[in-house]
C-alpha cells in the first residue's frame, strides 16, 4: 500500500500558503487527555522519533503496538531538521493518527522554514486530522549548540511560531521547558521569562528537557508559578530518559545542553565497566532504577503526567512503568 495514500500536501495543494487551516476533525487536546480518568497513579506519554530506514520503521511499529495496549495519554513525534524527514514525521503522524487508538501530537520547528512554509506544513498536520501540535524554535542543523540564524522569511522564537499555530486555526499548542535552564539563556530567570510568554502566547502546556535530578524540574515548577500563577498552573511535563547506553547517554546531554549529576554518572560509569565496550545490560538495569526512582519522586511531588523519551523502543520504558504500576495491558 503506498503509505501516502490520501496524503494532501498543502504546499502543492489547493491553498499552499493558508491564512487559515481547514480542519476536518479536532483530536482531544492533550490538556483534556491528561485529566481523563486513567490507570495508575499519574497519566504518562511517549516519544518517538521519524525512522531512518524500513528496518527501524518496523521497529518503531512494534513499539507503537506494544504501547497501544498501555494506554499512553497521548504520543509524539519528533520533527528533523531535512526534507524526507520531515515528510516522515508528517505521514507517520498521521498514521499514528488514522491506523492507531493513540493520541498523536506533531513537533514542529522553525529550522529552515519561512513562515508560510510553517503554515504549509500546519496545513499538512491538519490534513492528518492532527490538531496538538508541539511548537519549537528547533536548533541549528548540523551543530545544536551552535549561532542561531532564523530564516529570512521565518521566526526567530517558539513563542512566534505558537501565535502563528494558534492564529491558523483550532490547534492546541504545547512547548518545550528546560529544568536546567535553555543552554542559550544567559539565566534561569531569562530563562523562565521566556517559557511564560510562550505560554501567554497561547501554549497550553510544556514538556521538559530530560533531566537527572528531580530537584532541576522542582525549581523550575516553583520559577514558574513565582513569575505567573495563572501560566505556572499549566501542566509541566517531565521527560524522562530510560537510559540504555552511557556512551549514547554522555551524547545526548552533550547536544542538548543538560548535564548529568556526578552520583548518577558514577552509578552509570560503575555499570559500564572498565571493558573495551560498556556493558550494556548493566547500564541498562541502572538506568532503569534512575527512571523508575526519579520518576516515583516525580509522582509524590504532584506531576500531572510522565514523558518517556522511548528512542522507538518499548521494553525500557514498559519495564520501568511497569515497576510504576502503570503497566496496565489492555487486551
Ligand atoms: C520536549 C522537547 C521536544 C523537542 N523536540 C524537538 C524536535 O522535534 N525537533 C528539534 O529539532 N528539536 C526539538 N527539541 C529541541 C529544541 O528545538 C531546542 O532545545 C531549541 O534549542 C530550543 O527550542 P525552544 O522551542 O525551546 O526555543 P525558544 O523557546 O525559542 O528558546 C530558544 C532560546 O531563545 C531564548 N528566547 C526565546 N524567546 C526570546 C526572546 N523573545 N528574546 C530573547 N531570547 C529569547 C530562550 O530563552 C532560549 O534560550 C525539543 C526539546 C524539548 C525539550
Amino acid at each position: 500500500m503506498d503509505p501516502l495514500a490520501g496524503w494532501t500536501l498543502w504546499s502543492v495543494g489547493r491553498c499552499p500558503y493558508p491564512e487559515q487551516v481547514t480542519q476536518t476533525q479536532r483530536q482531544p487536546s492533550i490538556v483534556e487527555r491528561l485529566s481523563e480518568p486513567h490507570s495508575g497513579p499519574v497519566p504518562f506519554s511517549v516519544e518517538f522519533f521519524p525512522p531512518r530506514d524500513e528496518a527501524a520503521e518496523e521497529r518503531l511499529w512494534r513499539a507503537v503496538r506494544v504501547f497501544e495496549r498501555m494506554h499512553p495519554a497521548f504520543v509524539s513525534m519528533t520533527y528533523g531538521a531535512g526534507g524526507s524527514t520531515r515528510d516522515r514525521t508528517a505521514r507517520i503522524t498521521g498514521q499514528l493518527e488514522r491506523e492507531t487508538t493513540l493520541l498523536p501530537v506533531a513537533h514542529l520547528t522553525a529550522v529552515n522554514h519561512s513562515v508560510d512554509e510553517l503554515r504549509a506544513m500546519v496545513g499538512t498536520y491538519a490534513d492528518q486530522g492532527i490538531s496538538n501540535i508541539l511548537a519549537l524554535r528547533g536548533d541549528p542543523p548540523g551543530d545544536p549548540l551552535g549561532d542561531w540564524h532564523r530564516h529570512p522569511q521565518g521566526v526567530a522564537y517558539a513563542e512566534d511560531l505558537v501565535r502563528l499555530v494558534r492564529d491558523l486555526g483550532d490547534f492546541h499548542v504545547g512547548v518545550a521547558s528546560f529544568p536546567e535552564g535553555h543552554h542559550r539563556s544567559p539565566d534561569l530567570e531569562h530563562d523562565t521569562r521566556q517559557l511564560v510568554a510562550k505560554l501567554r502566547a497561547g501554549a497550553e502546556y510544556s514538556i521538559t528537557q530530560m533531566f537527572f535530578d528531580v530537584e532541576f524540574y522542582l525549581r523550575l515548577r516553583d520559577r514558574l508559578v513565582a513569575a505567573d500563577p495563572e501560566q505556572g498552573a499549566k501542566p509541566l511535563i517531565p521527560g524522562i530518559m530510560p537510559v540504555t547506553s552511557l556512551a549514547t547517554v554522555r551524547r545526548m546531554v552533550e547536544l542538548s545542553g543538560a548535564s548529568i549529576p556526578a552520583d548518577v554518572e558514577r552509578r552509570l560509569v560503575h555499570a559500564a565497566g572498565d571493558g573495551p565496550e560498556e556493558d550494556r545490560q548493566a547500564v541498562r538495569a541502572v538506568g532503569i532504577d534512575l527512571a523508575t526512582e526519579m520518576s516515583q519522586r516525580l509522582i509524590a511531588e504532584g506531576v500531572p503526567s510522565l514523558h518517556f523519551c522511548s528512542m522507538n523502543f518499548a521494553k525500557a520504558t514498559s519495564e520501568v512503568l511497569e515497576r510504576l504500576g502503570m503497566d496496565v495491558l489492555v487486551a
